[in-house]
């Protein structure tokens, strides 16, 4: 999949996938040198110099994507929330079980008592099973910690199981996830030290690239996410903000800092849309969240993507709404409950996954320079992507061009007569 632009994919771009039939991908150190048919990659004179000393991974009968960048995940938790799984069947809203101690401030502890260590092991086991559902590239959070000394602690233990996986992650600093509780009534202390400890200690120890706010009632209001994009941007960390995924907030004020995406936007004024058309800001869509919220509602990606807004497509992987860390199952939820074709889930899922992360150069397309990052799918039409819902047809993961993952073949293949 070529990435063709300089900027993000739009429109009717994001259906160009540039698919290549009986294709092959010549890599060498880590870097993909050469792509097209296999008839043309057998007159390579590279190959035919080095030929003794390929190793050939035969997915015939295969599809082979660029690995998924998912660009908005908040691995660094310990446990499930069950309690707010059961409180919602019963019919508590996101808000409620909140206010009842519940939700975001309830992994707050466990964050906080954990050891970096079991931390990172947790994350690391999180980013193998990424990788065995063929995501490559993927963005971390911290914020569940909440204090200075916790928030480092979770970007460390990101950096910590990064270096020990093959695949890459971008870092980002959520500290303004929510505002801790020993803060309640006093929201203007806490974004303080956001900006004055937590920004400048995480940019000097380079623990993060981003700086992230959950910008929504009940978290951080819209003065106090430039107050903290302005310290991002003076600590040279780029930024980006959840948005809108309960209600509106008006998106124009935030443009002077260039974010890197938005995510959520479940709700977006029109002028919004029309002004977002315009700029490479991305919008990241995270329909995992909806669907384990049990909401009706989804972000209107028809209106987003029609209008020229680039889109990506990320799990939002989460203890409290979104507990999957499949992009297929995003994918498929995109298509079922959003309208995107499988083409441009396929597109939002990675090179505009990659522009969300300033990776675009290195990620998120198949073509010469770039990370020799692939997907293996045991698949024969793309489209079976996203249509399988709930399993994994992810058959191989390749990072920096060596086998990062290899899933038995299946016993006995799906078909519909
Ligand atoms: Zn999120």
């Amino acid at each position: 999949m070529r990435s063709r632009s300089k900027g993000p994919r739009r429109g009717a771009d994001l259906k160009q996938l540039g698919t290549i039939e009986n294709a092959a991908v010549l890599c060498d150190a880590g870097k993909i040198i050469s792509v097209g048919t296999t008839k043309d990659a057998l007159r390579d004179s590279w190959l035919k110099k080095n030929r003794k000393r390929i190793t050939e991974i035969d997915c015939s009968g295969k599809i082979v994507l660029p690995g998924f960048v998912d660009s908005h995940t908040h691995p660094v938790f310990v446990s499930p929330r069950l309690v707010d799984f059961e409180k919602r069947i019963e019919g508590a809203s996101y808000e409620e079980i909140a206010s009842a101690g519940g939700g975001i401030r309830s992994s707050v502890e466990a964050v906080r008592g954990a050891g970096k260590r079991i931390l990172a092991d947790k994350i690391l086991t999180v980013l193998r099973e990424m990788a065995a559902h063929g995501t490559t590239t993927v963005e971390a959070k911290s914020g569940y910690g909440l204090t200075v000394e916790s928030e480092l602690k979770s970007l460390e233990a990101i950096q910590q199981a990064a270096s020990r996986w093959p695949g890459t992650v971008v870092a980002t600093l959520l500290g303004a996830h929510v505002v801790p509780k020993e803060f309640q009534g006093c929201s203007q202390k806490y974004v303080e030290i956001v900006c004055t400890e937590m920004i400048p200690l995480a940019a000097r120890r380079k623990l993060a690239q981003f700086v992230d706010v959950f910008c929504e009632r009940g978290a951080f209001t819209a003065d106090e996410t430039e107050q903290i994009f302005a310290a991002a941007t003076r600590h040279g960390l780029s930024v980006r903000a959840h948005v809108g995924q309960l209600s509106e907030t008006s998106l124009q004020p935030f443009l002077r800092f260039n974010p890197a995406s938005f995510d959520h936007m479940d709700h977006v004024s029109d002028s919004d849309v029309i002004e977002l058309a315009k700029h490479d800001t991305i919008a990241t869509l995270v329909p995992g969240a909806n669907y384990f919220l049990g909401l009706k509602d989804y972000p209107n990606a028809r209106k987003l993507i029609d209008a020229g807004v680039p889109v990506a497509l990320a799990t939002d992987y989460n203890p409290g709404t979104s507990p999957t860390l499949s992009m297929p199952m995003a994918m498929s939820l995109a298509c079922t409950h959003m309208k995107m074709s499988p083409e441009e889930a396929i597109v939002a899922s990675t090179i505009n996954g990659a522009w969300a992360l300033g990776v675009a150069n290195q990620k998120g397309s198949i073509e010469p320079g770039k990370d020799a990052d692939v997907a293996v799918f045991d698949v024969e039409d793309y489209r079976e992507i996203p249509y399988w819902f709930g399993m994994n047809r992810c058959a191989m993961t390749v990072i920096a061009g060596a086998i990062s993952h290899e899933q038995g073949t299946f016993p006995e293949r799906l078909r519909i007569q």
